[in-house]
């Protein structure tokens, strides 16, 4: 079945063609400037297409000048945001993207253009399958507990206030493949899975259902990310308000010049951990605090799911930093964990094991890939609707 899985941002559309059975990807692409141009008419400056229809456009005609008239079964999409209705893959129709709609007030920033996305396809192809993949669907299974903040009750019931947590299409994913390479059922994997790309999180697995997890009612929570702060004392938000800060200033200084970026002037992991090497100070802080705060979250989820039989690392700087790694590691000696320096320092896009023989639990690096995820679950909707 070919899928084409579509990944729209607020200015950016993001697409891959893929054969689910064979699990390949035929072509991909990404188109950015959405809005911010007048889509080519002869009329001044080009800058990009003019909204997400005519993004499609260019979507559909650079996937034909690829393939040739290739035929598409079904579009899937990454959908941020599915609140507390949506705890798997849906098939839409006016219903679900009305649904989905309704919940732009919680993914202010890619709900709505999630519905774009939606609603052009709708409008150019009214008759193909669309299957919405939700971020926060996994962690549905979170247990009230995990889910609730402790304020007035009222924040939940009439705002929606809560840990919904995201990621979920990795974690759900990279969960099935660790499983998988520990020759475990997933229904007996409990672990650990941290997903480290630019946004990071980390998720409590028990008996292969999310039960905790870092990100809460948005993606900031948790851990320490590249431009994100994660975790920090809500008072500081007050104190910063009653100083004259405006909710836009906060919003921009904890979403976008904090974590990596807030500490050592740089977002990306590799230069971070170049400089720490070549002694820059306030690198080897960053990592230290990165990494303690990431140790700090296993510890806890290793209590969470009742002891981890597995600790496993994905995304941009899970899957390829053994510098981050071995700093994580390091700091789990009271769990057992021991790295074997030389499986860490390999390189494969493999998933494989990279912590000794005697380590208490096995450490493990499992490559996430969410389109291949979106086209499997957008597959399988779509056969199961079809079925008689
Ligand atoms: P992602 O959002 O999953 O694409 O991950 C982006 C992060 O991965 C950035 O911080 C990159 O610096 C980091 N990353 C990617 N490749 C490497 C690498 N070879 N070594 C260290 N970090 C890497």
């Amino acid at each position: 079945m070919l899928v084409l899985v579509i990944n729209s941002g607020s200015s950016s559309l993001k697409y891959q063609v893929r054969d689910v059975a064979a699990g390949t990807v035929l072509t991909e692409g990404l188109i950015e400037k959405i809005g911010m141009g007048n889509g080519g008419d002869g009329d001044g400056e080009i800058e990009g297409p003019r909204d997400h229809a005519e993004a499609l456009e260019q979507v559909d005609a650079a996937i034909h000048q690829e393939l040739g008239g290739l035929e598409l079964a079904a579009v899937g999409h990454r959908v941020v945001h599915g609140g507390e209705r949506f705890a798997e893959p849906v098939l839409i129709d006016n219903e679900i993207t009305r649904a989905i709609e309704r919940l732009n007030p919680l993914a202010p920033l890619h709900n709505p253009a999630n519905v774009l996305g939606i609603r052009a396809i709708t409008r150019k192809w009214p008759d193909m399958p669309q299957v919405a993949v939700f971020d926060t669907a996994f962690h549905r299974t979170l247990p009230e507990h995990a889910w609730r903040y402790a304020v007035p009750d009222e924040l939940y019931t009439n705002h929606g206030i809560r840990r919904y947590g995201f990621h979920g299409t990795s974690h759900e994913y990279v969960t099935r493949r660790a499983a998988a390479l520990l020759d475990l059922p997933v229904e007996e994997f409990d672990g650990v899975i941290a997903h480290l790309g630019n946004g990071a999180s980390v998720t409590a697995i028990r008996g292969g259902n999310s039960v905790d997890t870092s990100m809460g009612f948005t993606p900031l929570e948790g851990l320490v990310m590249g431009t994100r702060s994660g975790d920090l004392d809500p008072s500081i938000l007050v104190f910063l308000g009653r100083a004259g800060w405006t909710p836009e200033d906060l919003d921009t200084m904890l979403n976008r010049e904090s974590g990596l970026k807030g500490l050592a002037g740089n977002n990306d992991m590799r230069s971070v951990v170049e400089a720490s090497e070549s002694g820059d100070a306030k690198a080897a802080t960053a990592l230290a605090v990165t990494s303690y705060r990431l140790a700090k979250y296993i510890g806890g989820y290793h209590v969470a799911v009742g002891g981890a039989k597995a600790l496993v690392f994905t995304a941009g700087i899970g899957e390829n930093s053994h510098q981050f790694r071995a700093l994580v590691a390091d700091r789990l000696g009271a769990l057992g964990v021991e790295l074997d320096a030389g499986l860490n320092a390999e390189r494969s896009r493999d998933p494989r094991v990279i912590s000794t023989a005697g380590s208490a639990i096995p450490v493990l690096v499992v490559p996430t890939d969410e389109e291949r995820a979106i086209a499997e679950a957008t597959a399988a909707v779509v056969s199961s609707s079809v079925a008689p």
